[in-house]
């Protein structure tokens, strides 16, 4: 493959997703913001804008990108078409927040305007759900929260724990 030139910023990725792109807010989206994902689409023969794309994503730490192919419904070309999406809380949360300024397109303006507000309120909500975990460590303490990409919260006192069992049995083995 030739070599890879980097044009997508967040103005070039807004207009991308004014043009090919959709934010979809499936069912419940406002009870479950996981629901709530970004997608690019491209004809087979110009994978390498969703290429571009992805280096991009990777470039901000959005790890949470998928890939699907699909014999065409919304196109006529016969052509196959790829779709390259984000899921996940925190990876919708940075790519919104970054095309929303140069967003165009009133309905995609709308719909990332309302999903980046259900993410917003989504962290509060998350923050003071449990103040226990299922071990009993006090989970009020924002020292004791780890927040997973997804938006989940873990127990650190628990995960720590956990790693500490893990490197005591790598010891016993190396015995
Ligand atoms: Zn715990």
């Amino acid at each position: 493959m030739g070599t890879r030139f980097n044009i997508v910023d967040w103005r070039w990725l807004a207009a991308f997703t004014d043009a090919e792109g959709s934010i979809v807010l499936a069912k419940n989206f406002e009870k479950r913001p996981s629901q709530i994902n970004v997608r690019w689409y491209q004809s087979e023969n110009q994978i390498e804008l969703l290429w571009a794309i992805k280096d991009f994503l990777d470039e901000k730490g959005i790890s949470n990108y998928w890939y699907a192919n699909e014999s065409n419904t919304n196109f006529r070309a016969t052509a196959l078409v790829w779709t390259l999406g984000v899921s996940g809380v925190a990876s919708c949360q940075v790519v919104l927040k970054g095309i929303r300024p140069f967003l165009i397109s009133e309905k995609k303006i709308e719909r990332a305007d309302k999903a980046l507000e259900v993410f917003n309120g989504y962290k509060g909500r998350v923050y003071t759900k449990a103040s226990k975990c299922r071990k009993g460590h006090d989970m009020t303490k924002p020292k004791n929260i780890y927040t997973r990409p997804s938006g989940a919260r873990q127990c650190r006192v628990c995960m720590q724990e956990v790693e500490r069992n893990r490197k005591r049995d790598r010891r016993k083995v190396a015995i």
